[in-house]
């Protein structure tokens, strides 16, 4: 697959979420191996919202009785731990809205954040952004707040009614040629128009 080298390349041509998973794993992975993150990325569920958020992406983890961050977790034997021992599985939910409006940077920047998260919910149980989080995130080169994800850059509008009919993040034949297509409300040229960041 490839999707699964983590490179620029691989991240241009991602197009689906199943793509956008495949090669964030497969970025974690290597973040994992090379930079010390301290997560057993098996107990790592992954999926993709397209529900529009402001967050670009966010850990989903059970809630453990009496955890603290700072206090290591003996997930073994305890009833929260799973059959095989180990801490419980979390997901780490990506939005492909913040996807398609980052770059490469901001968007390993965005999943070494999660994975601090995941590095504390493992050995605490927990997480937050508190001091531990700062310190690890400094650390691991991982930034303590993921930027909050902007408007679409391009809206493209119905020329006879006015209505937002699609909107782009990036550039792409739409935008260029917009023109050329049609609305569905009235068939009419798109308006494209470049909004201020
Ligand atoms: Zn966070
Ligand atoms: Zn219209």
């Amino acid at each position: 697959m490839g999707h699964e080298n983590g490179s620029q390349s691989a991240y241009d041509a991602v197009e689906t979420a199943d793509e956008l998973v495949s090669w964030s794993r497969a970025y974690c992975r290597r973040a994992a191996s090379d930079d010390d993150f301290d997560v057993d990325l098996h107990r790592v569920e992954w999926e993709v919202s397209t529900r529009a958020k402001r967050r670009a992406a966010a850990v989903k983890t059970p809630t453990v009785d009496d955890a603290t961050v700072g206090e290591p977790r003996q997930w073994d034997g305890t009833s929260s731990s799973n059959r095989l021992g180990g801490p419980p599985t979390c997901t780490v939910s990506l939005s492909w809205r913040a996807f398609e409006s980052f770059d490469r940077g901001e968007w390993t920047a965005t999943l070494r954040h999660e994975l601090v998260h995941v590095e504390q919910f493992q050995a605490f149980g927990t997480t937050d952004h508190g001091p531990a989080f700062k310190r690890r995130a400094e650390a691991v080169d991982a930034p303590v707040r993921v930027r909050r994800f902007a408007e679409p850059t391009y809206i493209l509008t119905c020329e006879a009614c006015g209505a937002d009919v699609a909107y782009r993040y990036r550039e792409c034949k739409l935008v260029r040629e917009s023109a050329a297509y049609r609305s569905a409300c009235c068939e009419a040229p798109l308006d494209c128009r470049t909004q201020e960041r």
